[in-house]
């Protein structure tokens, strides 16, 4: 089966333009995962008609609600509808266990009376990788709101393509790294122009882009700015993330002078 990546929310932590929090489902022959699960992830889900008890594993990049607040709600929908009874794997920086049984005990009580799956919590340092369902999995260090949290990238190696996420970052040379050879590489780009120590924007990532060497770049988590920007933007190998869309991957040559796709 090939690789596929859809686009579960394609918007920042404010909805803008009335688009989901920035969330993907990534597919592949083991099966299914999220990265990141905003409030909006668990509609989008049904709405595209992906059963819950299929994905295998959530990853959170960063422990802020616009990527992790509709975790709670995958869990009771998990106890209570779906009846699921498969094990589900939650992966984060560290701390992410914490975080989540404390905002699932603040929405839901402790009690989890129903629930009849196995609940495995693993927790990722920065430039770790490990074996995680049959996938290689690195963690990249991203620059978003630290020291206090551990804002994580991922990069997935998988049999038929290299996808990787940056999560919520400004710049950081991690990222090109992160993004280096990939079939697709998800970059936040919040807003058109302007510079934050927290997000990134076209008016600062342009210039880099060449740096990134990856296939695909597709930039998400966008503010209306960007929607405004739409069509000066994307071209070549650029394009913007879009609530729904499905993009189907397979391995090839990963880089060339330029890094762009052949
Ligand atoms: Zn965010």
């Amino acid at each position: 089966m090939p690789v596929e990546l859809t686009v579960l929310g394609s918007g920042d932590a404010f909805n803008s333009a009335g688009r989901g929090n920035a969330c993907y489902l990534l597919r592949d022959a083991l099966g299914a995962l999220c990265v990141d699960f905003g409030p909006t992830a668990l509609m989008q889900l049904k709405a595209r008609r992906v059963a819950p008890n299929d994905i295998d594993a959530i990853f959170i990049t960063h422990l802020h609600g616009d990527h992790f607040g509709g975790v709670h709600l995958f869990l009771i929908d998990a106890e209570y509808s779906s009846r699921r009874e498969r094990p589900l794997t939650i992966c984060g920086p560290i701390g992410v266990r914490s975080r989540l049984e404390r905002w699932h005990e603040l929405a839901f009580g402790k009690a989890s009376p129903n629930r009849r799956f196995q609940l495995n919590f693993i927790e990722l340092d920065a430039g770790q990788t490990r074996e995680i369902l049959g996938r290689r999995v690195t963690a990249f260090p991203m620059a978003h709101m630290q020291p206090t949290d551990s804002p994580l990238g991922y990069r997935f190696e998988l049999d038929d393509a290299c996808v990787a996420l940056s999560g919520d970052t400004a710049w950081t040379d991690a990222l090109i790294e992160l993004a280096q050879g990939t079939d697709l590489f998800v970059c936040d780009c919040t807003e058109a122009s302007g510079t934050s120590p927290q997000h990134l924007s076209w008016e600062a990532l342009a210039p880099k882009v060449d740096l990134l060497r990856t296939r695909h770049l597709l930039l998400s988590h966008l503010g209306a700015s960007m929607r405004q920007a739409a069509t000066t933007i994307e071209g070549g190998h650029v394009s913007l993330a879009e609530d729904g869309l499905c993009l189907t991957l397979s391995a090839g040559p990963r880089t060339t002078d330029t890094g762009h796709a052949i």
